[in-house]
């Protein structure tokens, strides 16, 4: 049967400015996939819906987020490897820097990676009976799970998300789980800036990743797997935290590539090839490459345009020699412009398994005419399982 690859270049769609990046790219091997393929524009989740990342990953995957989504936190302690339980209660972290009771840098001047992880021996592992997890990943994010009996995700941020005082975690019932859920985390941080405070590795930091914040919280509850569902056994390629917890909740492999950083400096020739090896052993392969995203976040048209021009040079004639069907897309739009992800659809190529169109270039006009129309992010599952052969009938 036939296998399949999943390409998501994060925040892949824009606006013109006059042209949007893919326009102004070159790309001559998306181009040719596109004009020997089939193309379409798609809506990740829903129509004009302005997608997260995780939501629209949980949709794409096969994963409804309104039946699947338990909050962005426990994604994340998943990307980071930390073995989740029912019931725990995991938030996205940050190391911070406070003074005089002000969080004046909520990535604490950068922190590198290293450093950072080595911060999270001082932090406690037990408050009231609950058991708690802290992990960083890459610079200041982390993750931090509490695991304990009576705990409740309905509690609120302690990240500003700005410049300003680090909030109470509030209850956000009046139920006694988010009461003593959020006494434990108003406990933890305040004992962790203490012993953050004191540890030698922030002594000669400018600014000391002396608080940790939170935000997120999700409760986790395991889903049935991706092969349960599906019947592909599937391995997963990413350099983010978040992604590798997405294919983590579903099950997937993570397939561990040494220069995958989740940011625009990754090798992305190492990953495309791990992804053509892992095809020798699953049927299907989700890569996810993110540096488009970070571009348009940041508005620099320049290097998301490099960055779709990277990925053509170093992924794509490697995956196009594969022989799988492949898919490739965005998660959503995050047009330069905007500096933000938007509602507007992604153009998508399949190629392999598919009809053809007359679309000969890969970006947001031309495949606007192409032939698979408009798609949502729930077909795209179906859509794999049926080029690969593997689609159960439906009816007799
Ligand atoms: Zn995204
Ligand atoms: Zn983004």
């Amino acid at each position: 049967m036939k296998k399949a690859i999943l390409l998501v270049i994060d925040g892949l769609g824009d606006l013109p400015t006059p042209k949007t990046p893919l326009q102004a790219a070159k790309k001559p091997n998306l181009d040719k996939l596109a004009k020997d393929g089939i193309t379409g524009m798609l809506a990740p989740v829903g129509r004009f819906i302005v997608p997260g990342s995780d939501t629209s990953h949980l949709q794409m995957l096969g994963y409804d987020p309104e039946i699947y989504y338990c909050g962005r936190g426990p994604l994340e302690a998943l990307g980071v490897g930390v073995a989740l339980e029912e019931g725990d209660v995991a938030f996205r972290a940050n190391l911070a820097t406070v003074k005089n009771g002000k969080v004046i840098d909520r990535r604490a001047g950068r922190i590198d990676t290293a450093t950072a992880a080595t911060l999270a021996k001082y932090v406690p592992k037990e408050i009231d009976g609950v058991q708690i997890i802290f992990k960083t990943s890459v610079e200041h994010r982390g993750a931090l799970v509490l695991r304990g009996p009576g705990l409740s995700c309905c509690v609120s941020d302690t990240d500003p998300h700005s410049p300003g005082a680090i909030h109470e975690c509030q209850p956000l019932d009046d139920s006694p789980e988010p009461k003593k859920t959020s006494d434990i985390v108003n406990k933890f941080t305040k004992l962790a800036m203490e012993a953050l405070s004191k540890a030698p590795e922030n002594s000669k930091r400018d600014k000391p990743a002396n608080a940790i914040l939170v935000r997120g919280a999700g409760s986790y509850r395991k889903p049935p797997s991706f092969h349960e569902r599906f019947g592909l056994y599937a391995a997963c390629i990413a350099g983010g935290a978040l992604y590798r917890g997405v294919a983590t909740f579903m099950g997937m492999d993570l397939v561990m590539v040494p220069g995958a950083t989740g940011d625009r400096n990754t090798d992305i020739a190492a990953k495309a090839k791990a992804a053509v090896k892992a095809l020798g052993e699953y049927d299907f392969v989700f890569m996810h490459v993110k540096g488009c995203d970070s571009a348009g976040h940041d508005g620099d048209f320049a290097a998301k345009k490099r960055m779709i021009e990277r990925i053509d040079r170093e992924a794509i004639p490697l995956l196009a020699e594969s022989g799988a069907c492949l898919v490739i897309t965005g998660d959503h739009s995050t047009p330069v412009s905007l500096k933000a992800h938007s509602g507007h659809e992604v153009p998508i190529i399949v190629h392999g398994g598919e009809r053809k169109d007359d679309v000969r270039k890969f970006d947001e006009l031309s495949c606007a005419k192409g032939g698979l129309g408009h798609v949502k992010g729930r077909h795209i599952m179906p859509l794999i399982l049926n080029i690969t052969g593997r689609a159960e009938k439906y009816g007799t």
